[in-house]
């Protein structure tokens, strides 16, 4: 018997549905305009109806249009006819024993990547985001960074990232004092300097008072060092500075962060001088990774003062996280501990960064390669006919 094959022809594959456009990462100007574009809201109404439609999105979290009940029925219809409120899939949710979160979104096909949640950080919790898919620096001890640039993501993927955390903390709304997530760190994978509209974009969403509300100096922006950019990055955002430093002289610097050889030390250090709004209050943080036998030395510690002077800074020490194949090791406690001694005689707080979440590959360094992995060996297993929810 001939077997019979049923064409759906009412549903279109997933790929030839054009979805209707997402509201939930827009900045303020680009959900006025959709607002407007729908006829939802008069031009003159705009800014009454814009706020309306922000609060419930930004700081009720609101994932449908039902929910906003200060709307109008039939209003609240067009904008579920014409819009979307959606959150990015979560491929993958991991919580360390020490409390750490891990998440892997994926943003569209292919499009995949990480942020953590770190308690105890900042005021109360640290967001770590990421900024791109991948990376371009290659950066020799980082595994994040020996992953191909895939994308820039957009303002509405990161954003999206903090609004992930906050549906999962439970914190929507929360008054400043309750809240778990605080402070947000643009410490995960990419280089958010080569990803500037982006990173600004979402700055202005996440620190908008009638939404987030996560005050700009709460956010740190973290760069290997694209001197050419600080300038714009400190007028556009107003964020906290944070440099991956790693060496004292660019002899080292040129092999571990190779984006050296473009900018080299000492004009990294003149563009950080005139970072907009540094001072005592607003210190630049130099990370410095422990490398066992590389640049772990008392003179090197010295020369760290040395190079750093008159410049409002903080010292953050970070154990070098091992990763497979890594050709570094972690420097010994006791070699940290006196590099961070000479740092703070002379001056500096000097913490050494406790590192968190190794237990689920969520530490600095080693996001998103345990992902691949995985993925890897689930399309093994799936090749070898295990049943599909195995992936
Ligand atoms: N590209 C930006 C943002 C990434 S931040 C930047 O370089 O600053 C990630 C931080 O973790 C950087 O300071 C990076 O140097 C550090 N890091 C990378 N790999 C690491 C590892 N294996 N162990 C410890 N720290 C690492």
């Amino acid at each position: 018997m001939p077997s019979i094959v049923t064409l759906v022809l009412d549903r279109p594959s997933p790929s030839l549905t054009v979805s209707p456009p997402n509201l939930a990462g827009l900045t303020r100007a680009q959900l006025s305009a959709a607002l407007i574009d729908a006829g939802v809201a008069s031009p003159s109404a705009a800014r009454m109806r814009t706020g309306q439609v922000w609060r419930w999105i930004h700081n009720h979290g609101a994932t449908s249009f039902e929910t906003m009940s200060n709307i109008a029925k039939e209003t609240r219809v067009t904008l579920a006819d014409r819009f979307v409120l959606e959150r990015p899939q979560i491929v993958e949710r991991q919580q360390s024993v020490d409390g750490v979160i891990k998440w892997l979104i994926r943003f569209a096909p292919g499009i995949e990547a990480e942020s953590v949640y770190i308690p105890d950080v900042g005021r109360a919790g640290a967001l770590c985001v990421s900024s791109q898919v991948g990376c371009t620096l290659n950066c020799t001890f980082c595994h994040t960074g020996t992953q191909a640039l895939v994308r820039n993501l957009t303002a509405a993927e990161i954003i999206a990232q903090v609004q992930i955390a906050r549906d999962d903390l439970g914190e929507w709304p929360a008054a400043p004092g309750e809240r778990r997530l605080t402070n947000i760190v643009f410490m995960g994978m990419g280089e958010p300097l080569y990803n500037l509209d982006g990173v600004a974009d979402a700055l202005d969403v996440i620190s908008d008072n009638e939404g987030l509300g996560i005050s700009r100096r709460r956010v740190t922006v973290s760069t290997a060092g694209v001197a050419p950019k600080l300038k714009e990055l400190g007028e556009r955002t107003l964020a906290m500075l944070a440099i991956s430093l790693h060496a004292t002289n660019d002899a080292l610097r040129d092999q571990l962060v190779p984006l050296n050889r473009r900018y080299p030390i000492a004009q990294l250090l003149t563009a950080i001088r005139a970072y907009p709004g540094l001072s005592n209050a607003r210190r630049v943080t130099f990370e410095y990774v422990m490398l066992k036998g590389v640049n772990d030395t008392p003179a090197e510690a010295r020369a760290l003062v040395r190079l750093l002077a008159g410049i409002p800074a903080k010292i953050n020490l970070i154990p070098f996280n091992p990763w497979p194949g890594a050709p570094y090791e972690c420097s010994d406690p006791a070699t940290i501990r006196a590099f961070a001694d000479i740092v703070n005689r002379a001056g500096y707080a000097s913490p050494i960064r406790t590192p968190r979440g190794r237990d689920i590959l969520a530490a600095c360094g080693q996001l998103r390669s345990q992902s691949e992995k995985l993925r890897a060996s689930a399309r093994r297993v799936s090749d070898a006919g295990a049943p599909a929810a195995a992936l």
